[in-house]
């Protein structure tokens, strides 16, 4: 995510090394570079100058109030303005109608109806609540059909009115079922266009004055740039919606639209969308967004994503084993299975600062543990319990039933034995903690 961005701003910062303050000249040479790296993420001409601007007088204003480099007050000042650009604080979705009834409207292909699966799924599990998703796209019926096998997938209803070609109609009576049979959220996906036109404003605009939504969200494709923007600028002339869904965050986005959509729609972005699996979605906090424009990693969201996976339950038998020695190839398959569940892996390490970039050219197989996970499923129950029987015949036939080589099941042994010991290690006061924080 941002890559470019970040590494075009990282150079900018850099002309400020080795200067001992912030003077007019040194400043104007690195704000050109930030200029030219926010156009070149599609900013907005004038957001990007005004921006700039801002950052200068800041700078210039505080070089004796520091102790800081001028680099690092430069890092600062740049992500203060770039928190404040994107809102400031992280804008909540309005859930207080029984039921809450929740508009999406968005451009064909800009992920409306995936979205609609993720926010269903995503207040079902983090809010408790009931949901009820609905198909109101009247014009494709693979519409329709992909949102019941969304729904299916994660155990929600869809309701949806075959041959009824009057959205506002389906979406008042889906309500009505809604109120009648204990839902309460709706979530209306409706129907998009290719791109802006008064036949599609109309319909999206009868349907909200028809349900008088809590949350009007507008879907965009974050890979758009400047189109996203603009495509904003006329929902919102229309609907006057409460919050952007910025999608496809997890592409090889410039960031133009993170940045520059709220202060042309004077709306919040509300979420995000980094992937096309249900559970591939994230709250937006502008300062967690700017710490990755700047290459500074995301470790919140790193260890929130730790913390929705960890187990105390699990945790405590997993710590039991390791104290009576029991620790096996089992629990360790168990543990891989958890961190898996947190995402794939370069999105995971692009979250650790510094390395999202020092990776950003590597290429991270989708199923890192592709092969560990072979190698312990060719293993017997008691092989797996008990890796001392493990001679070399054993070994063979793992390595071939795997389609690994012996080395790599002996590397596999190795790396588990040492973490076994380290682990034991672990298991004194201090260590309890540190296991904790590791989510063992
Ligand atoms: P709609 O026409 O607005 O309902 O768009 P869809 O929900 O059908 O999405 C269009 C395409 O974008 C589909 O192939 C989705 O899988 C994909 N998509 C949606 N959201 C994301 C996302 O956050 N990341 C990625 N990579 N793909 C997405």
């Amino acid at each position: 995510m941002f890559d470019n961005l970040s590494d075009k701003l990282d150079k900018a910062f850099h002309i400020l090394k080795g200067h001992g303050k912030i003077t007019e000249v040194n400043v104007a040479d690195t704000l050109k570079e930030v200029r030219r790296a926010l156009l070149d993420a599609d900013v907005n001409f004038k957001i990007a100058k005004d921006f700039t601007n801002r950052v200068k007088e800041k700078a210039l204003g505080q070089d004796v109030l520091t102790n800081l480099q001028p680099g690092q007050l430069m890092v600062k000042i740049v992500k203060d303005e770039l928190i404040e650009l994107m809102g400031g604080e992280a804008a909540g979705i309005n859930l207080s109608g029984n039921p809450s009834v929740i508009l999406m409207s968005g451009l064909q292909g800009s992920g409306k109806t995936t979205f609609s699966g993720k926010l269903a799924n995503f207040l079902k599990s983090k809010k408790s609540k009931n949901p009820l998703l609905v198909a109101c796209d009247v014009y494709r019926p693979a519409a329709i059909n992909q949102l019941h096998v969304v729904g299916e997938q994660l155990g929600v209803e869809v309701y949806s009115e075959a041959g009824n070609m009057n959205p506002v109609e389906i979406a008042q009576n889906a309500i009505k079922h809604a109120k009648a049979n204990g839902f309460n959220v709706v979530i209306v996906d409706t129907a998009g266009r290719l791109a802006v036109d008064e036949e599609m404003m109309n319909e999206i605009a009868n349907i909200h004055k028809a349900i008088q939504p809590q949350e009007t969200l507008f879907v965009v494709d974050a890979m758009t740039g400047q189109d996203a923007v603009n495509t904003a600028k006329a929902f919102n002339d229309r609907l006057n919606f409460d919050g952007v869904i910025l999608t496809k965050l997890d592409g090889d986005t410039r960031g133009g639209a993170a940045i520059s959509i709220k202060s042309v729609v004077n709306k919040p972005i509300k979420f995000i969308g980094t992937g096309e699996k249900m559970d591939a979605i994230d709250v937006f906090y502008p300062n967690r967004m700017a710490d990755r424009i700047l290459g500074m990693g995301d470790v919140i969201s790193l260890v929130e994503r730790a913390q929705a996976q960890y187990d105390e339950e699990e945790a405590r038998k997993i710590q039991k084993k390791i104290a009576k020695n029991e620790f096996g190839f089992d629990d360790f398959l168990s543990q891989i299975q958890q961190v898996k569940k947190m995402g794939n892996m370069k999105d995971l390490m692009g979250m650790i600062p510094g390395v999202g970039k020092a990776m950003k050219d590597v290429e991270i197989e989708d199923d890192a543990f592709k092969h560990i996970e072979a190698i312990i499923y060719s293993m017997t129950p008691d092989e797996r319990t008990r890796p001392s029987l493990l001679d070399v015949k054993r070994k063979n036939r793992i390595a071939r039933g795997s389609g690994t080589s012996v080395q790599q099941v002996n590397q596999l042994l190795k790396q588990f034995d040492q973490m076994s010991k380290m682990m034991k290690m672990m298991q004194g006061s201090k260590g309890k903690n540190l296991m904790r924080m590791m989510g063992n």
